[in-house]
């Protein structure tokens, strides 16, 4: 039977403690989550944040988690619709000093109010709302896909190193105790060596036509969007860098998909001779991450969605709490910042991503196998 989801406020207590019980290789560590040991005043003080855009994920899923986090909170908004900002100053209590357009966004270095700012734009946009959001002195949480490709995502980086800011991406499963087992059981090699794994996420598309989404331009497609958690997937479970890929795209009729793909597949190659198969789709529902290990199989599914992780081992069932990933991901960078310590999902990781799926991109054009 599947879990009850108790209070949010509860999977974030829960799961804080559950997390810090389980110890990972540096390469996707966790980073501060549990490092409270700082003064009463960083664990008293909450920091502001501002989303970047009002769209689907801020209205649906971050300005809610905003509500349940402590170390810090929703203090502005940035969007280009005049009415959008007054709906959410009614809603939060916003004031009304902490709204911006995207035009008057640089006057937010004046506002010591915002200490984060949120990237939530079509990815198209995320370079230009991070480093103007660093030259403006602020830290910066930008949404998956990191960039348009990876020689962005190096721009990103290397504005909020000059800017002296902490760059991170919204990397939610990194706080998910299913994905973080996966991470575990991999990289600690708990069931021997992983072989090979197996993962897909994608969904039927049923929205706008007119969409980024469906725009090449904007960073739209499949495996922008939900293909990079498979890629992540494969990443975190084997704790390793991709250097080979071979991918296809499969042909389609479909006329929503003039100028992205719709379905895409794609082997990549480990440097310690596992094999990743992955596959997403805008035609397809699904959500898996499956490892095979020298000694048996785990897997969760489904794996990417928000809450409703389930999976297995070896040894039975996972049992673990549904959590609000999103507030604890935007805590942990909270926390982050006031311990001035690494985050655990940083530009570096969103930067490999892309040049993984730069290379899927190469590889569907040249037919051939790519380095990464
Ligand atoms: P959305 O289309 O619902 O919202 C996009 C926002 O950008 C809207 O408010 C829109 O007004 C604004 N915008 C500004 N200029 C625009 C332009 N020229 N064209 C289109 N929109 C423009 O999208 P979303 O689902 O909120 O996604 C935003 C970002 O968040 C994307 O990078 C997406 O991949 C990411 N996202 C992440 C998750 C996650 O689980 N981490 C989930 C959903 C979306």
């Amino acid at each position: 039977m599947k879990k009850q989801f108790p209070s949010r406020r509860k999977f974030i207590r829960t799961v804080s403690m559950t997390v810090g019980g389980i110890a990972l290789s540096p390469l996707y560590s966790f980073g501060c989550m549990e490092s409270s040991q700082k003064s009463q005043n960083d664990q008293n003080k909450k920091l502001g944040i501002a989303l970047v855009g009002l769209g689907g994920y801020s209205r649906g899923q971050l300005a809610p988690a905003l509500q349940e986090t402590s170390h810090c909170y929703l203090a502005g908004v940035v969007s280009g619709t005049p009415s959008k900002i007054s709906d959410w100053q009614d809603r939060y209590k916003i004031p009304k000093e902490n709204c911006y357009n995207y035009e008057t966004f640089d006057e937010i270095a004046k506002n010591p109010a915002i200490d984060i700012i949120y990237v939530v734009l079509p990815p198209s946009m995320h370079k230009e709302f991070t480093i103007r959001g660093a030259k403006a002195g602020k830290h910066v949480i930008c949404e998956k896909p990191m960039a348009m490709n990876a020689d962005e995502c190096a721009e990103m980086i290397a504005a909020c190193k000059k800017a002296d800011r902490m760059l991170s991406i919204g990397y939610r499963l990194h706080f998910e105790p299913h994905n973080m087992e996966m991470m575990r059981l991999g990289q600690q090699k708990v069931y021997g060596k992983v072989l090979s794994i197996d993962t897909a996420n994608g969904f039927t598309y049923g929205g706008d036509p007119n969409a980024w989404r469906l725009k090449k331009a904007m960073g739209g497609g499949p495996l922008m969007d939900m293909g990079i958690y498979s890629i992540q997937g494969s990443r975190y479970t084997t704790g390793e860098e991709p250097t080979l890929v071979t991918a296809r795209q499969a042909e389609t009729n479909n006329p929503l998909f003039k100028e992205v793909e719709e379905t895409i597949s794609w082997e990549l190659e480990f440097p310690g001779g596992a094999k990743a198969t992955g596959e997403t789709s805008f035609a397809r529902n699904y959500s898996y991450l499956r490892a095979t290990a020298e000694k048996g199989k785990f897997e969760i599914e489904p794996a990417y969605g928000y809450g409703g992780q389930d999976g297995k081992t070896p040894k039975g069932p996972m049992n673990f709490p549904q959590v609000y990933e999103q507030a604890l991901q935007m805590d942990d960078f909270a926390q982050c910042i006031m311990q001035k310590k690494a985050t655990r999902v940083p530009g570096e990781m969103g930067m490999m991503d892309m040049k993984v799926i730069d290379a899927i991109f190469r590889s569907v054009k040249s037919g051939k196998k790519e380095k990464v």
